[in-house]
């Protein structure tokens, strides 16, 4: 039995690492019988609110910066996790053995603070990265840029109804810029409106659809809208994707923004070099300890 794996329940282990609650990487959960799930504290209780069997017996959260120690019994395995700038309470893991360190990063964008913990694992002798966009064709502008182009789209438009597209869980800090910059809440339907709760956004939602002016909505609904041709008169759909490289407006209403969760292409290459892992891999090429 291994002694710890992450985002993956093939295999038998005493310790089941989650980088965060996307479903990708959540896959076979529902299955996992013994072990113990870590994950921080948002991940964890996303994950409760979709899986009710999930006790709280069984589950573990974790903080950044604080080493823990997983063990077999003979082997120890010190355990540090960090920020992954991704979605709400995604975590990076570094993993030391005697004989191995290792990064395993889930997955992440580039930021300040994961420089600076690339940094401090400079040399590393494994790393297993995001590698998403990992091809040249994918440059992306900062979050925050994108956040402004954005907030400028919808300033021009309150007068009529805005969609802007989610995910389950992520581009949740959309919704909290517009709130602070326009002081406008965004509705979003019921279980987003738990999952805000949980990652502390809740003031920025209303459950008031009635009254509201901008919609959240799932990514998936809004590609069909804009695939089907179902837009409606006096909307604008404000779609926040990896997918395009440049702002685009399409038909006058799909307003197509790159804002990614993940990083670019050259962002990539600036924290393997930071970094300068002896070997580095794919993520699901990590097979535990
Ligand atoms: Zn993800």
């Amino acid at each position: 039995m291994k002694t710890v794996v992450a985002d993956n329940f093939t295999f038998k282990a005493q310790n089941y690492l989650i980088s965060h609650a996307h479903f990708d990487h959540i896959k076979g959960i529902k299955n996992h019988i013994k072990g113990f799930v870590f994950g921080s504290h948002i991940t964890i209780e996303i994950l409760k609110l979709f899986n009710k069997n999930m006790l709280d017996l069984y589950t573990r959260k974790i903080e950044t910066n604080i080493s823990y120690t997983l063990s077999n019994g003979t082997n120890p395995i010190s355990l540090l996790a960090s920020d992954a700038n991704h979605c709400p309470g995604a975590l990076m893991y570094y993993f030391k053995t005697s004989t191995k360190s290792i990064l395993y990063t889930g997955d992440f964008r580039l930021n300040k603070k994961v420089e600076d913990f690339a940094l401090q694992l400079k040399g590393i002798d494994v790393a297993y990265i995001d590698t998403t966009y990992a091809v040249e064709k994918y440059s992306f502008m900062s979050q925050e840029s994108a956040i402004i182009e954005i907030i400028d789209i919808v300033r021009k438009n309150l007068d009529k109804k805005v969609y802007i597209g989610l995910y389950t869980v992520g581009k949740s800090n959309i919704i909290k810029a517009l709130y602070e910059e326009l002081e406008v809440r965004t509705y979003v339907e019921p279980l987003q409106a738990k999952i805000f709760k949980i990652i502390g956004l809740e003031k920025t939602i209303t459950k008031d659809f009635s009254n509201a002016k901008i919609f959240g909505v799932d990514l998936k609904i809004l590609w069909n809208i804009y695939n089907n041709k179902m837009e409606q008169p006096n909307s604008i759909y404000i779609i926040p994707t990896g997918w395009v490289v440049n702002p685009m407006v399409v038909r006058n209403c799909f307003y197509l923004i790159p804002y990614s969760e993940h990083c670019d292409y050259y962002e990539l290459q600036r924290f393997l070099k930071v970094l300068s892992p002896k070997e580095f891999y794919p993520l699901v090429y990590f097979k535990g300890l």
